[in-house]
Order: C-alpha cells, then structure tokens, then sequence
C-alpha cells in the first residue's frame, strides 16, 4: 500500500481492463517519472474523449457527430446492415475493405450468465431500421462464440418474417474466439463466402 493519491492511482488503474495489480503498479510509477507535459497531455485525451466521442443515433458506432462517418458517407450501400457487437468488430471488419454497406452496432450479445437479453440490446433500434423497406439483407457478424451464435440465432429467428436476406458469416473464423482477433484476410473471406442464415 502507498500513501493517498499514488495508492488512488493504483487504484484507478487497476480497475482498467487487462491492468493486473502490478501493471498498475508499474503504470503509475512510470507517470509519476515521466515529463509533466506528456502526462497532461494524456490526461487532457481521457476527459476529451468523454465530452466528444458520443455514439452515432443511427447504428450507435462511436462518433464525434451525431452520425458516424459511415453513416454519413453517401458512397455506402444503404441496402446492406451488417450486425456486430461492439465498435471495435466495425473497426475489424472496415480493415478487410470487404463491406460497402452500413453497421448496427447492438452493445453486447446474449449472455444469460451476465443478465444480458435482448432487452439490454439495440435489437429495438434495429428493428426500427429495417422497418423502412430500404434494407434488403442483414448480415450477421457476431463473435464466433457461444453468445455470438446465441445472438445470431435470436436475430435470424425474429428478423426471417420480415422477408429480408438474412446472412451469416462463412465457418473459418477461430471458434470460441472475438471477431476482432480473426486476422484481415481470414474475416475477408469469411465476408465474401456468407450464407443465408437458418
Ligand atoms: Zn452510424
């Protein structure tokens, strides 16, 4: 244990995603060595990042706008929605240049475990979108895991009567896995190679 606010930072970095203990420890001893300069610069990006960066009001990727850049780009296919969990699978599936449509970001998968339905999901906002008749297919690009699956096989069942093209993403990607680890060539293909969903 260290005195106040080192121990607060400690703290503080310890409660971040991946920072053990000690990597907090580590973490907070290089900021209290490192310029004053750079670590207000690092602070100054933690309280910006909270004021600008909201979530675009149409398929909820992470924005400065009201709308994300892919939303507002006018050379995107507005027929095609492809279904993700969380930005960071937009960021994936953008690097494999496969996808000239637009996203639906849903904020999780199913996961009774962790209390997580439908409910705790963008499913309603989704549904609102494709009420227009723009949309003529729907892929469904969740993690290739046990939630992933859950989730695709929810939103396959609930989205057939709409009479949409429904499709998922081809077998090849690493089982058990997040999309977002499967690398660029690997997603391409499984992109290219989807199929209608059951
Ligand atoms: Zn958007």
């Amino acid at each position: 244990m260290y005195e106040g606010i080192v121990q607060d930072l400690i703290d503080e970095l310890g409660q971040l995603p991946g920072v053990g203990p000690k990597s907090a420890q580590r973490i907070a001893f290089h900021l209290l060595q490192a310029d004053p300069a750079d670590v207000r610069r690092l602070a100054d990006v933690l309280v910006q990042v909270k004021q600008r960066v909201k979530f675009c009001a149409t398929c909820f990727n992470v924005s400065e706008e009201e709308q994300c850049r892919i939303c507002r780009d006018p050379r995107r296919d507005p027929s095609v929605i492809c279904v993700v969990e969380e930005y960071k699978d937009v960021v994936a599936i953008e690097r494999t240049r496969e996808f000239r449509g637009r996203y639906h970001v849903l904020g999780g998968a199913i996961s009774p475990i962790d209390g997580i339905g439908p409910e705790q999901l963008r499913v309603r906002e989704l549904l609102t979108r494709l009420a227009d008749g723009q949309i003529t297919e729907v892929i469904l690009a969740t993690d290739p895991n046990l939630e992933g699956e859950a989730t695709a096989t929810y939103l396959t069942r609930n989205l057939k009567p709409l009479g949409l093209r429904i499709t998922r993403l081809a077998s090849g990607l690493p089982v058990g896995g997040d999309l977002e680890y499967a690398d660029e060539v690997t997603l391409g293909r499984a992109f290219a190679g989807r199929r209608a969903a059951e």
